[in-house]
């Protein structure tokens, strides 16, 4: 029961209005500030009624279950965000907080780093320490979880960690010709990494040499991911994806190493195409950064992009990617490092038509009219056309194996599936875009986004 009359008159506010979002909102908070936790998650059930898929108010729905010990409830309300890149930090920190719950220390352990890399503020020391002090934080899980999760947790490191094996990619036969549309990130690409390459003599007359990286940004799904496997594929190269599991590492000093194996790897299956995604979290502006730990790795990753000679990354060529380029620390942008910055824009009409058809190639067609298709998809992007290609293929193979016979897809399967799935979050993504190019541009570093985040739609 609630002791506190100010709360006590803001519940009364909010029984008396009971659709002002606001006002639950700020009452959920409150409650869940003052410590009455099961008044919060009502607050915040109610709340999440009225907005279904609030990012604010799932956090605080899950913190709310995290604290009362609830810790997979809180993870299954976590889980639909955190599968996308550029979830809120906040829900990292909570999902760390129910994962170190159920004794799964590794993983609470990269959410965690990952969050507060990302969003410094975010940080919360009681769980750092409980974070770093394993033993003592599996001990205090559930004893069945403890022992579930005993053997997953890592082990500190003494000497170098397992070096890190490159995946070679290169019979992944992925070019550009893969690439629907997108002639100018591909023309920028061919320029930067692959005409080098290819003809270092006419570099070398201009006085320019092979090397440095290029940074690939724009909305989540975009296509980056497909542009650098493509691009590495162009160039007959391998190809190594680093996620940023790959890197981070609760254990002080364990993720500059892995950064390092990552790098020494590549050197090793030259030529080599390093592709870093969400990059912002691992370059992320030290200046934003409380823990002298994270400044490590952003250092570890500016020396390891520089090499120890002119020659040490000859043959490597380092693509990244993120969401939110304007995370990252300034001094990546040096010639030499990610001296290129690329945005990889949304797909126009005459893209989006050119993607679907390439999704389609393999596919089992009656009629397709790509381009009614690509109208219909106006904030589509590759991703999202990806999963409606993908959700309409399976419900042919149902129709199929009912009928006993293939049946083809169609243009009114895709349309039909249109109404239905929403499309992820160009919108969204382009109106936080505006926000920097509008009052943080000084250096006219996102003037290449000026005339989208201008567009009306
Ligand atoms: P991002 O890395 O920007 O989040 P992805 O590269 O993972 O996006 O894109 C998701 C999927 O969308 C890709 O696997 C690919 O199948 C499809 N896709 C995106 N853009 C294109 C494109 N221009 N041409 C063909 N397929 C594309």
């Amino acid at each position: 029961m609630v002791d506190d009359s100010g709360l006590r008159a803001l519940r009364e506010a909010a029984r008396l209005s009971p659709d002002n979002l606001p006002l639950r909102r700020h009452l959920a908070g409150l409650l869940l500030d003052k410590g009455y936790l099961a008044e919060a998650e009502s607050e915040y059930r109610a709340a999440l009624l009225l907005a279904p898929r609030d990012p604010g108010i799932t956090a605080g729905l899950a913190e709310a279950f995290a604290r009362q010990g609830a810790y997979g409830a809180a993870l299954s309300a976590l889980e639909p965000f955190l599968a996308e890149p550029g979830y809120p930090p906040r829900m990292g920190v909570i999902a760390a907080r129910a994962l170190l719950g159920e004794g799964d220390v590794a993983q609470a352990g990269f959410r965690y780093h990952e969050a507060v890399m990302r969003a410094p503020q975010a940080a919360d020391p009681e769980l750092a320490a409980r974070l770093a002090a394993p033993a003592a934080a599996a001990a205090a899980a559930p004893a069945a979880a403890a022992a579930a999760a005993a053997p997953r947790a890592p082990q500190p490191v003494e000497g170098p960690a397992e070096p890190y094996e490159a995946t070679d990619d290169r019979r992944s036969g992925v070019t550009f010709a893969d690439v629907a549309g997108m002639e100018g990130v591909k023309e920028a690409l061919r320029v930067k990494l692959l005409l080098p390459v290819r003809q270092p003599e006419l570099f070398a007359a201009f006085g320019k040499r092979a090397g440095g990286g290029v940074l690939l940004y724009g909305p989540p799904g975009g296509g980056k991911t497909h542009l650098a496997r493509a691009a590495a594929g162009e160039l007959g190269a391998s190809f190594v994806s680093v996620g940023l599991s790959d890197v981070l590492d609760m254990y002080v000093g364990q993720s500059e190493r892995n950064l390092h194996n990552i790098f020494d790897a590549a050197r090793r299956s030259r030529p080599c195409l390093l592709f870093f995604d969400e990059v912002d979290a691992l370059a992320a502006r030290r200046s934003d950064m409380r823990q002298a730990h994270n400044r490590q790795i952003v250092n570890q990753f500016l020396a390891e992009l520089d090499g120890v000679d002119d020659r040490a990354n000859e043959g490597v060529l380092v693509l990244a990617a993120t969401n939110a380029p304007w995370y990252i620390d300034v001094a990546f942008r040096r010639p030499g490092r990610f001296d290129h910055l690329v945005f990889v824009p949304p797909p126009d009409l005459a893209a989006r038509a050119a993607i679907l058809r390439i999704l389609c190639r393999d596919k089992p067609l009656a009629e397709m009219d790509f381009d009614a298709v690509a109208k219909a998809t106006a904030d589509y992007v590759g991703a999202d056309l990806k999963g409606l290609v993908e959700r309409a293929v399976e419900d042919k193979l149902r129709e199929s194996i009912a009928a006993g016979r293939p049946v083809p897809l169609t243009t009114r399967d895709l349309l039909a599936l249109t109404t239905s799935q929403r499309p992820s979050s160009v919108r969204e993504w382009l109106a936080t875009a505006r926000n920097y190019v509008m009052h943080a541009n000084d250096s006219g570093a996102w003037d290449e986004l000026l005339p989208w985040v201008n567009r009306t739609w």
